[in-house]
């Protein structure tokens, strides 16, 4: 961080400081790259040091998040929201970031008149998200800053109505907001009860990432759908060294069950 600071180019760069009590990361790596977050603008791509929504420091958000003509708009993908959110914010059906801009496009009449405010995991997706959203007219756009890693640590604010946890791109998958209290919003993707543990891991059948207890994870094979649990790469019969009999015996549980439901 001194290195970073002592050259002129990064003397300004804010650093965000989260303790753990292990490794976060594998093995760290710097790489340089054009944008840190795209939304693949081409042409229209926004400068946020030119344009981009009103900064709101944690205990204004928290105000203005109140305000019945405000709408708050996640500008994380959606499964980062099943995890966590703040409370009565909308839900993007996004997959990665750069699908955002079609999809606020798509619903733009429940923005129309508004005030908006909008909120990341560190507060870069708002940088550019909220800049778009200037210029696409929005005449009232405002964005949390330092996002939800920094709202959490507020020490009035405390990381009030914020539900649920924070999904991270880390090894650590998600870290707590609200210190206060805590609602539960997260659902296991098998039977949809209470449930905030991700999986670790997606498979190569679909890469997707889901929420479910670690005994679903099991019954189920760690696969969303049948395919996914049959896939030779399936990650989870690796991890465990699962003999063919044993995954033989789980297809056929699971298939039992499914008969005698229908
Ligand atoms: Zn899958």
């Amino acid at each position: 961080m001194d290195a970073m600071h002592a050259d002129p180019r990064f003397s300004q760069m804010p650093f965000k400081i989260d303790p753990a009590d292990g490794h976060t990361f594998q093995k760290l790596k710097v790489k340089s790259r054009p944008e840190l977050v795209t939304l693949r603008l081409g042409e229209e791509d926004i400068n946020p040091l030119k344009v981009t929504g009103n900064y709101l420091a944690p205990d204004e958000f928290y105000q203005a998040m109140q305000d019945e003509n405000t709408v708050v708009i996640d500008a994380r993908n959606d499964y980062e929201y099943d995890l966590g959110h703040f409370r009565g914010a909308v839900r993007p059906e996004i997959k990665t970031f750069r699908e955002l801009p079609d999809w606020i496009e798509e619903n733009q009449e429940q923005f129309e008149g508004k005030r908006i405010l909008t909120y990341c995991t560190g507060g870069i997706r708002c940088e550019k998200f909220s800049g778009w959203l200037v210029e696409k007219g929005f005449d009232d756009v405002h964005q949390l800053h330092g996002g939800i890693a920094t709202y959490a640590k507020h020490p009035e604010v405390k990381g009030q109505l914020w539900d649920g946890k924070m999904y991270v791109f880390d090894e650590r998958i998600s870290v707590p907001i609200n210190q206060v209290e805590h609602v539960i919003v997260g659902k296991d993707y098998f039977d949809g009860t209470p449930c905030e543990r991700y999986i670790n891991y997606g498979n190569p059948f679909c890469n997707r990432q889901f929420i479910s207890s670690e005994e679903n994870e099991a019954k189920y094979l760690g696969g969303c759908s049948h395919e996914c649990r049959v896939h030779p790469k399936n990650r989870y019969i690796e991890r465990h060294n699962l003999t063919t009999e044993e995954v033989e015996a789980r297809l056929s549980a699971l298939e039992e069950e499914t008969t005698n439901t229908i």
